[in-house]
């Protein structure tokens, strides 16, 4: 293949993935007029009410193993992991008063009794079930591309309440527009991205996910740094499973069988220390003989201060056993002596 010399104009998802692949076998040059890569993908810090540095996703925040195939596979072969993250929807009318959330189940859709005597709003549910099946008969009909969100509301006879309390606020949150702009988007393409979502039903949703530490590289700081997080999903082969983290960061790994989590455990470099939690001491014996950890504490977790027993990791990891009784007995040497009895 001739190798060709490329260029590539942006550095958001679209531009450092095209970059990426396209670098394999070709000469690459990546123009950005921002001053920092990711375009629409940011993370920014802002400061809590309590004072605390909150890190905020601006844009590409979220996305989910059913829709995302392509990006799950970037992500695994750069070992980017991944956490749980939740894709609810709240509203609040400063002009009527009523708040309300969606996916978050009858305590978002109820969440005081006093909806319940707003009889418009007891007509918006009704009408929100009456669009999903609407706007899958609008997917079904390519007749319907020219249709803008302003005439598909006027052709389902949709009151202005649900307009204004759900549509609207629905659309303008998923594309970042004004009520205004929005009605002229086609229909069908924002109802395909809903489907494409599983936003057209009200359960069904798929688990949706972020990545974790968001999408800040802080050149300021030396080295980058994770909020307390939990990695679920961590495959061998991720960062999150080859290096090691000294910070509020957990990797999660599930399993089947026994046997199953001693290879999980058996880290080809490290070997500090394991918990087993279980009610079956025949597995606690087992696991704790074949996890090759210097330490294994069993129903427990923690570093105990006495050093009287041998601690300290296996392979590349850490240091102690030179604190205790064992550090001691590598300067010494043994001698037999043999007493006759007589
Ligand atoms: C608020 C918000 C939230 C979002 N949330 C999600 C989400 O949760 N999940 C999801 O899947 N999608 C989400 N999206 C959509 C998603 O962010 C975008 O589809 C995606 O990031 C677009 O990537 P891109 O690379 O095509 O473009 P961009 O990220 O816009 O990147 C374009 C880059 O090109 C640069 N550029 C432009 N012109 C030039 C030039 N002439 N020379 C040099 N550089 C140039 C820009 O500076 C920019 O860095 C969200 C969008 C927004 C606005």
């Amino acid at each position: 293949m001739t190798r060709l010399r490329v260029a590539v104009v942006g550095s958001g998802v679209s531009g450092l993935t095209a970059a990426h692949i396209l670098g394999r076998t070709h000469e690459v040059t990546l123009f950005e007029r921002d001053e920092r890569l990711g375009g629409h993908a940011n993370t920014i810090g802002v400061r809590a009410a309590d004072g605390r540095e909150v890190a905020l996703d601006t844009g590409f925040i979220v996305h989910n193993e059913r829709t995302y195939p392509t990006l799950l596979r970037l992500f695994a072969e750069l070992g980017i992991a991944t956490q749980p993250s939740d894709m609810s929807f709240g509203v609040r009318c400063d002009g009527c008063g009523l708040e309300y959330a969606g996916a978050r189940g009858m305590q978002g859709v109820v969440p005081h009794p006093g909806v319940l005597g707003r009889p418009r709003y007891l007509r918006m549910l009704g009408e929100v079930k009456r669009f999903h099946r609407h706007a899958r008969a609008v997917l079904r009909d390519p007749a319907a591309d020219s249709l803008t969100l302003d005439a598909f509301l006027r052709d389902g006879g949709y009151s202005r309440y649900f307009a204004d309390h759900f549509m609207l606020p629905l659309t303008g949150a998923v594309w970042s527009s004004s009520p205004a702009t929005i009605r002229d988007f086609p229909a069908r393409y924002l109802i395909r991205f809903f489907a494409n979502h599983g936003m057209l039903t009200v359960t069904n949703s798929p688990q949706w996910k972020t990545v974790a530490g968001g999408s800040r590289v802080d050149s300021q700081n030396e080295g980058d740094y994770l909020e307390p997080t939990i990695l679920d999903d961590v495959k061998p082969g991720m960062t999150a499973h080859r290096e090691e983290f000294f910070g509020p960061v957990l990797s999660v790994q599930s399993f089947e069988e026994t046997e199953e989590a001693i290879s999980l455990a058996d880290h080809p470099v490290y070997g500090l220390a394991a918990s087993v939690f279980t009610s079956d001491i025949n597995k606690a014996l087992k696991l704790a003989h074949a996890i090759e950890a210097g330490t294994v504490w069993v129903n427990q977790h923690g570093r105990p201060a006495d050093f009287a027993p041998p601690a300290g990791g296996y392979k590349g990891s850490g240091f102690g056993k030179d604190w205790g009784r064992a550090g001691i007995e590598g300067y010494l040497r043994q001698k037999a002596i043999w007493f006759a009895q007589n």
